[in-house]
């Protein structure tokens, strides 16, 4: 296919590259010259949007996504499918989603969860909103890019349910830490912890796929000093996604607006920011009840 690639970040590069090495032919555009490998470089984004059959934008936010899709919109070939993978809020993909129809274009929001490691590995998992066949002909790109792409309903329905899951690993990872940090102040040795929660019903992916312990269960950031990983800002963004949608959709979600008030409070006013998400556990350590 002939793919148009906006924003060529921490993830876009190696999803960029991804593609291009599979065979497709793939023209990128950044706001800063980046080169990829096998990509070629296109002046603007509606340079890069012209004449491809799909145009993926990996991008930092609603605001810069409604942007691009302003600009490459009028570019694109009627019946071209614009391909979202960035994480925004879902007030954004549906208007990006609208825009494009208005055009003669599909859309998709298919936010991705695997970080930068899966995006090299090309093994990121892609959850997607939308028209079904505009899915199944991203199809190929989501398996060069990807191990595994959920259609979760119509458009925005990708960002839904990825700040849903988001949520629960913000409140589950808190926790997990705060138990861990009470565990220490009781004597409870931590692999004793670990061997009794990840075998029983406080089991979640916080404590038996990235344990918060260094040491303690499989290789996790904990154990390279909580370099990330996935970052406690972004998991910040997402809780304030989350809780922006749960405004907007009026619902009651106390333990995502815990986790968002916490999270922010760790990245902007203590020492979390650039630490991975799960370097919660030595916050709780350092601190006292009250
Ligand atoms: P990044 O900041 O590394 O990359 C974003 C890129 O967009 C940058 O290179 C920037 O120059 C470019 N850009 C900004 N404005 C632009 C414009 N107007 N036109 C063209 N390019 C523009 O961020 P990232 O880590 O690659 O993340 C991208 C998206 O993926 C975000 O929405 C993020 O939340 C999401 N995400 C990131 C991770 C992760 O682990 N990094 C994991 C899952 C999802």
């Amino acid at each position: 296919m002939k793919i148009g690639f906006i924003g060529l970040g921490n993830m876009g590069a190696p999803m960029a590259k991804n593609l291009a090495a599979a065979g497709h032919e793939v023209r990128g555009f950044d706001v800063t010259d980046v080169a990829v490998e096998g990509v070629s470089q296109a002046a603007s984004a509606a340079e890069a949007a012209q004449g491809a059959d799909v145009v993926v934008t990996m991008l930092p936010n609603g605001e810069i996504l409604r942007a691009v899709a302003a600009e490459i919109h009028p570019a694109m070939e009627p019946g071209a499918i614009h391909l979202d993978c960035s994480t925004v809020d879902v007030a954004s993909s549906q208007a990006v989603a609208e825009a494009a129809s208005g055009h003669g274009l599909s859309a998709l929001d298919a936010p991705v969860s695997g970080g930068t490691g899966g995006a090299a590995a090309g093994t990121l998992t892609f959850m997607v909103g939308g028209d079904a066949g505009a899915v199944e002909t991203c199809r190929p790109l989501f398996d060069v890019m990807g191990q595994k792409a959920v259609h979760c309903g119509a458009a925005g329905m990708g960002q839904a349910a990825k700040i849903c899951n988001n949520m629960i690993l913000g409140v589950t990872m808190i926790a997990t830490c705060e138990a861990f940090a009470m565990a220490d102040k009781l004597g409870l040795a931590r692999e004793a912890m670990f061997d009794v929660v990840s075998t029983s019903s406080g089991a979640s992916w916080s404590m038996n796929t990235y344990c918060p312990a260094p040491g303690v269960g499989p290789k996790s950031p904990a154990d390279n000093g909580y370099r990330p990983g996935f970052a406690a800002d972004l998991m910040l963004k997402d809780l304030r996604l989350s809780q922006a949608a749960a405004a907007t959709a009026d619902a009651d979600t106390p333990m995502g607006k815990a986790a968002c008030d916490l999270y922010a409070r760790f990245v902007e006013e203590e020492d979390g920011r650039g630490k991975d998400f799960s370097a919660m556990l030595p916050r709780f350590e350092k601190r006292h009840r009250g």
